[in-house]
């Protein structure tokens, strides 16, 4: 690699890797690393350990990596290897490594085999590798036709596509050589994610293990289902190699001669094999670090603009300081009390521009649900003139009256009136709902200090409720006044000889009886 400076690249991303892990979910950044897929025994742990030249993987049946493995290769003199999780051991031992990936993965899915996507990150240093940042993740599962999917299938089918479906991630698919490459789960899943194949590198494992006769060129010479990045064949140990424990440095000499002794890979041997497989990686992830590097230094400026706000608010605070302490808490809570009338009562200053404020929903309640729900409630005219009719005959009982009683016209009307409760009541919960849900947006600056939030938001809240309660009394209480005495010397009656005078009126083009007169005329509602 001539161009000095870019062999510092993939160091650069591992030291933020390393800041973001350690800040934890408050700050999230896609960094560029290359993501290892692949069916159950494709061979993914071998291609790695074969990098590192160590056994140091957990192997066996079943779905063994089940915690995706962060894993930064680092070229350095002297070899050895270290967790983040307990960055001041310092392991040489690479049995004891495995062990540790054992222990930490139980650590955080329990020993009953689930599954968690929260990464365990691996630093190996060594004078074999170059510099390279893999995740290994759990193998794809196959499920058996007719056989109903397991749950854990779906969840590692979903873990995998939240590491792949990033467009910083470059997919390495490794896929066996002895099947068919059209069945390739890691091809079939890169391709959902990556449909054009611009970031998927294909690796064909055990070239060595095909039928006699048949051979890979077609697909290692990128011709068979091809992709931008091309594919290469490696030959890792078999299980009995393993057993046999034989040395990753032999197994490379073998994978070697394999190639330049096999008649369908001869002539391109020198594009074949786990070290060249290395250094491709190597360069294609520089590179793609390279590329991203304008759009990952824009993010981490506007992710450093919105610390350096929050360090801001926090500038004031003196943790050891008693009397600054009780400052503190009383500028949170006075900052609370602020940003809630702000909500509220509106401000010019820091207008959102993404959604309403409290304040303007609460208005959009009174000035436009409201009206809405008193529309709905609209009566049915038929309905109503026989309830009115009815009601005028039970009143004049077994007697025939002339005129329309009194006594009719208020039943009725207060029977209108009582159906204003419903829609004040809903008016009223609608508004509570707004306010509540403004408590909580404010008090999500006081999310550092989770009992502080807490008891801020119950005690506002509780305040809430008990105005509710009087709100509503007071509302029916309204109702029931209005109830109990209909003036119908209001301008807003026209009044019965009004009313008598429009419908002789009409009366001369229709025949109504003055018992009913239309109405409108005596329901200005
Ligand atoms: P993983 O489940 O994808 O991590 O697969 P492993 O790397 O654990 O490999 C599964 C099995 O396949 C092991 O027994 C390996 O020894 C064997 N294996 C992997 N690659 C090759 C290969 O290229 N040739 C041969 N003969 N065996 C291989
Ligand atoms: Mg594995």
């Amino acid at each position: 690699m001539g161009n000095r400076g870019m062999e510092e690249l993939i160091p650069l991303v591992n030291k933020l890797q390393d800041a973001f892990s350690s800040i934890g979910q408050s700050c999230h950044l896609d960094l560029p690393q290359i993501a290892v897929v692949g069916g159950q025994s494709a061979g993914k742990s071998s291609v790695l350990e074969n990098f590192v030249g160590r056994d140091f993987l957990p192997r066996g049946s079943g779905i063994v990596t089940r915690r995706p493995l962060i894993l930064q290769l680092i070229f350095s003199k002297t070899e050895y290897a270290e967790f983040l999780h307990c960055k001041s051991k310092k392991f040489t031992d690479f049995d004891e490594v495995r062990q540790e990936i054992e222990a930490e993965t139980d650590r955080v899915t329990g020993t009953n085999k689930g599954i968690s996507p929260v990464p365990i990150n691996l630093r190996v240093y060594s004078p074999h590798v170059l510099n390279l940042t893999l995740i290994d993740l759990p193998g794809i599962t196959k499920v058996p036709v007719g056989d109903q999917p397991a749950d854990i299938e779906y969840q590692i089918k979903d873990m995998i596509l939240q590491f792949i479906s990033r467009e910083s991630s470059l997919i390495l698919a490794v896929t066996p050589a002895n099947m068919d490459l059209a069945n390739s789960d890691a091809l079939k899943l890169a391709k959902e994610v990556d449909p054009q194949g611009l970031r998927t590198i294909g690796v064909i494992t055990k070239l060595d293990l095909m039928d006699e006769g048949t051979d890979a060129r077609d697909v290692l010479e990128n011709k068979l289902l091809p992709l931008r990045r091309g594919y290469i064949g490696v030959v890792n140990r078999s299980q009995k190699d393993i057993e046999g424990k034989k040395d990753i440095r032999a197994a490379l000499a073998a994978e070697r001669k394999f190639f330049l002794s096999h008649p369908a890979y001869r002539h391109m041997a020198d594009r074949m094999g786990t070290p060249h497989l290395q250094k491709t990686l190597n360069q294609q992830l520089t590179n793609h670090i390279r590329e991203s590097l304008p759009a990952l230094r824009s993010k981490l400026q506007s992710q450093l603009l919105s610390l350096e706000k929050e360090v801001e608010e926090y500038k004031n605070f003196r943790p050891d300081d008693p009397t600054r302490k009780t400052k503190a808490l009383l500028q949170m809570v006075q900052q609370f009390g602020v940003d809630f009338e702000k909500r509220i009562e509106g401000s010019g200053d820091q207008v959102d521009t993404l959604e309403l404020s409290g304040g303007a929903r609460i208005n959009r309640i009174f000035h436009e649900r409201f009206p809405f729900e008193l529309v709905k409630m609209e009566f049915d005219e038929k309905d109503l003139r026989r309830e009115i009719s009815y009601a005028i005959k039970n009143i004049h009982g077994v007697r025939t009256g002339l005129f329309t009683p009194d006594l009719a016209f208020e039943a009725i009307v207060k029977k209108q009136v009582v159906k204003l409760k419903e829609p004040c009541l809903k008016c009223v919960d609608l508004v509570i709902q707004e306010l509540i849900n403004t408590v909580r947006q404010c008090t999500s600056k006081l999310s550092s200090y989770p009992r502080l939030r807490e008891e801020t938001e119950r005690i506002v809240t509780t305040y809430i409720r008990e105005r509710e309660g009087r709100t509503k009394d007071q509302i029916l209480l309204l109702i029931d006044i209005e109830q109990s005495y209909i003036n119908t010397n209001h301008e807003d009656f026209i009044g019965f000889a009004n009313a008598q005078q429009r419908s002789t009126q009409l009366n001369k083009k229709r025949a109504i009886p003055n018992q009913m007169p239309p109405l409108p005329i005596l329901w200005p509602m």
